[in-house]
């Protein structure tokens, strides 16, 4: 699935996020976004579409971190906010592959180098 994006980047805004697929992650969480090292981590041994979520997941945070959003949301209203928009993006691509395709390859289009 996900794993061999495992050392890949993922650009968001000015920062370039490396991600790492690790077997255990600190306090059980499934994945870190981790603003020190400049990393999204995803643990290995969850289910695949969750997996996808959680990858996701931290890169919304990692968006709402650099918009400096999570200071008026406070990490609960983060968390919970991430949470809803995560799942709700995954069934989006699910449910619109070819939307979504044509989406990012307008936005590819539209992009000046
Ligand atoms: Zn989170």
């Amino acid at each position: 699935m996900i794993d061999d994006l495992h050392g890949t980047t993922i650009r968001i805004g000015a920062i370039d996020w490396t991600v790492s697929i690790e077997d255990m992650l600190s306090n059980d969480d499934l994945g870190q976004m981790r603003s020190g090292e400049q990393s999204l981590a995803v643990k290995r041994n969850i289910a695949p579409q969750e997996k996808i979520e959680v990858l996701l997941h931290e890169c919304i945070h990692a968006t709402l971190r650099q918009g400096g959003i999570y200071k008026v949301l406070g990490d609960n209203l983060e968390e919970g906010v991430v949470e809803a928009v995560a799942y709700g993006l995954v069934g989006l691509f699910r449910d619109n592959p070819d939307l979504m395709r044509s989406l990012i390859d307008r936005v590819v289009e539209t992009t000046k180098h």
